[in-house]
């Protein structure tokens, strides 16, 4: 890539960090840095690279989206997390997401049900240079087992009700961020979850729309 295509990709980069997301109000200097730096163009299919920037998602393949910049700096900053964190994803998809809590935290566990999808963003971890990044082809509702506790977990598809194994992965006072579906139609909102000493707290952040978390590992 020429240095002129880079400087380009620069530009629209920080324009959308200041224009999506702090002018949104999000104020986490490590999300707004990461965000300031991480290459999003690469993450999408080639012929939507130049729209990489832009605010909203975009076609992956595979029914799936690439989230809102927006919306992965909202969540990602809403984990409070550490150079000492470990975290859980569900929902690997084009592996952006993966990438910015790889460069925050400790150490990523992703997982993504549709196998189609694991290869590429594999690559692009391998090319960024990630050593913290632990990918599984599988259904996440079940989470990691064998890698929990997590300080925090993120659901990057929308589920009917909060899956119960995946609060027992979380440490005390460990917090995960998930899109809910509600009772109206077409209706989901992101739900913020922290585990305390008397149980699970919710708190409703903002309506959201999501692809659905599916249930099965048959593809
Ligand atoms: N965060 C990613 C993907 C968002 S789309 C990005 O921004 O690129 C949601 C992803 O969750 C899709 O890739 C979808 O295949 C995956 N997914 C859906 N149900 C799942 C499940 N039960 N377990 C793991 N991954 C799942």
């Amino acid at each position: 890539m020429s240095s002129i295509s880079d400087d380009i990709f620069e530009q629209r980069r920080l324009k959308m960090v200041k224009e999506q997301i702090v002018k949104r109000g999000v104020t986490d200097n490590a999300v707004i840095q990461t965000m300031s730096k991480l290459p999003r163009h690469l993450f999408v299919p080639e012929r939507f690279i130049d729209d990489a920037y832009e605010d909203g998602p975009l076609s992956i393949g595979e029914g799936q989206t690439i989230s809102q910049p927006y919306v992965v700096a909202s969540m990602t900053s809403h984990l409070l997390l550490s150079n000492d964190s470990r975290v859980l994803e569900i929902g690997t998809g084009s592996g952006y997401q993966t990438a910015i809590l790889a460069e925050i935290a400790k150490a990523v566990y992703t997982i993504e049900r549709i196998a189609e999808l694991l290869p590429k963003a594999e690559r692009m971890f391998e090319l960024l240079g990630y050593d913290n990044i632990f990918t599984k082809h599988a259904d996440g509702s079940s989470g990691w087992p064998e890698a929990a506790p997590f300080d925090a977990i993120i659901v990057t598809a929308a589920a009917k009700d909060i899956p119960e194994i995946l609060t027992l992965q979380l440490k005390a006072e460990g917090i995960m961020i998930i899109p809910l579906e509600r009772d109206a139609i077409d209706k989901q909102e992101l739900v913020k979850v922290k585990k305390s000493a008397d149980g699970l707290k919710q708190e409703t952040l903002y309506p959201v729309r999501f692809v659905p978390l599916l249930r099965d590992t048959e593809n």
